[in-house]
């Protein structure tokens, strides 16, 4: 891995949020793809997807091979390990360490690396994770997701709710997995208004996706 040198075009922190369903972990292997056509050669990155391996799995079912980042991972140390590396795709990168996301900045400003973050923004009380708070404050570039994840209201979904036998939860864990066949967790996406009334519509109760998230 070399230092940029002077003059080079700068290289680009981009982070892509939105709530679940809505299409990032979709547009991440989209952006793979494209890189990757243009002879680029990347990462892909993810950390608890939904498929409980280490996969970036989308919800309408293409999937990739990835490198799983354990907390312990150090991210520089990961793209100095390869040959050449033009761009990292981090999937669930709100669940990364706020470490990591300072090592990502580094590969950007030092090493040049365009680095694309996709994840939630907030948990389900509505409260930031700390390593998309920091994507905040360091990436180029944000982006809202809004890929027509409605709430039952109709209106658009922005945040996520957790239910714990039938009933929306505000406190507990910022990570617990949910959304598998037997586990008494799941995961709805609500609008702000009946996120904050705690109301969960009609029927809610007995929906499940068989798919895992942790949020
Ligand atoms: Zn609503």
């Amino acid at each position: 891995m070399s230092a940029v040198p002077p003059g080079a075009r700068d290289a680009v922190l981009k982070f892509y949020f939105g709530p679940m369903d809505c299409g990032k972990s979709t547009l991440a292997l989209q952006m793979n793809y494209n890189h990757r056509r243009q002879g680029r050669r990347g990462l892909v990155l993810t950390k608890h997807d939904r498929s409980g391996g280490p996969k970036v799995t989308s919800r309408i079912g293409l999937g990739l091979e990835a490198i799983e980042v354990e907390d312990s991972l150090d991210l520089v140390g990961l793209v100095a390990g390869h040959d050449r590396i033009d761009y990292l795709i981090c999937d669930e990168a709100c669940f990364y360490t706020v470490e990591q996301i300072e090592q990502l900045a580094d590969l950007v400003d030092s090493y040049g690396v365009d680095v694309y973050a996709f994840g939630l923004a907030s948990d389900f009380r509505s409260v930031m994770f700390p390593a998309a708070q920091r994507l905040f404050e360091l990436a180029d570039e944000v982006c809202r997701l809004q890929v027509e994840v409605l709430c039952w209201c109709g209106r658009p979904g922005r945040l996520n709710a957790r239910v714990v036998g039938g009933a929306m939860a505000r406190t507990g864990e910022q990570v617990v997995i949910g959304d598998t066949d037997d586990a008494p967790v799941r995961y709805q996406v609500l609008c702000r208004r009946h996120h904050r009334a705690g109301q969960l519509g009609e029927g809610a109760g007995t929906e499940t996706s068989g798919m895992r998230s942790a949020v």
